[in-house]
């Protein structure tokens, strides 16, 4: 990952020096929570989370919990976010596609991580202030956040004109595997989705194999429901 070029923390003014301090405690807390890519870490480490969090949130933005971002939408836990990441084993070349852009955090990190980010979010509100967000790093030298597309659609159907990808993340809960997004999927290629009903569900990785799916489960979680065609109905 390039580094960030100094201007792009200092819009932070005076508090710039508190939120990097709570910042790398954040990162200590995802090591000591298991984890281990350095590349996630420094990911982690290289994006301003406070910014991509409402101003009224804005004082826990590195404590490790979901906030609420408007709409009843959540920007994730860190840790949770640093799971999924991890789990789509990304070297820096792939192609992924995000299902549920919300705050646009995820974005962010995953545009330091791979060569491409297609994000989908269903509110149009929502997309469009993470776009303008990402635009904003990007302009003042922010690492790969111009790699990110953002679509507004129901991601339950994939994004089939820029498919196949090499890695898929759902950030919302879905009662099945939705089977567009395993149609989507490149050969070899990851898809990280947590599914289940309202409450707990179970976070899983599925791999493509040719013609086979490989499954496993990584860990129980809680998301907000995946909204759309082979997700929950509104
Ligand atoms: N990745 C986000 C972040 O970093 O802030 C967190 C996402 S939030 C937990 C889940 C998001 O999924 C919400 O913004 C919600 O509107 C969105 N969502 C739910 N169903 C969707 C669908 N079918 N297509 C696209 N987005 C969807």
């Amino acid at each position: 990952m390039a580094a960030p070029r100094p201007e792009f923390f200092s819009a932070d003014g005076p508090e710039a020096a508190r939120w990097g301090e709570e910042r790398r405690a954040m990162v200590a807390t995802l090591r000591a929570m298991g984890i281990r890519d350095p590349r996630v870490l420094a990911a982690f480490e290289g994006v301003p989370r406070h910014r991509f969090v409402p101003a009224p949130e804005r004082d826990l933005a590195y404590a490790d919990t979901p906030l609420p971002i408007g709409l009843g939408q959540t920007i994730s836990q860190p840790y949770m976010v640093a799971a999924m990441t991890e789990a789509l084993q990304l070297t820096g070349g792939e192609k992924v596609l995000e299902i549920g852009t919300g705050s646009g955090y995820q974005a962010a990190i995953l545009s330091c991580l791979a060569a491409k980010v297609v994000t989908v979010e269903r509110h149009r509100a929502l997309g469009e202030r993470a776009w303008a967000l990402l635009a904003e790093f990007t302009a003042s030298g922010g690492p790969g956040f111009a790699r990110v597309t953002g679509v507004v659609g129901d991601g339950t159907l994939g994004c089939p004109e820029h498919a196949p990808y090499d890695a898929i993340v759902v950030t919302a809960a879905s009662p099945a595997v939705p089977e567009p997004l395993l149609r989507q999927l490149a050969d070899g290629g990851r898809l990280v989705v947590p599914v289940g009903g309202h409450g707990v569900q179970t976070l899983e990785r599925h791999r493509r194999q040719g013609d086979q799916i490989v499954s496993e489960r990584l860990m129980d979680c809680v998301f907000v429901p995946l909204i759309g065609q082979f997700g929950w109905k509104e």
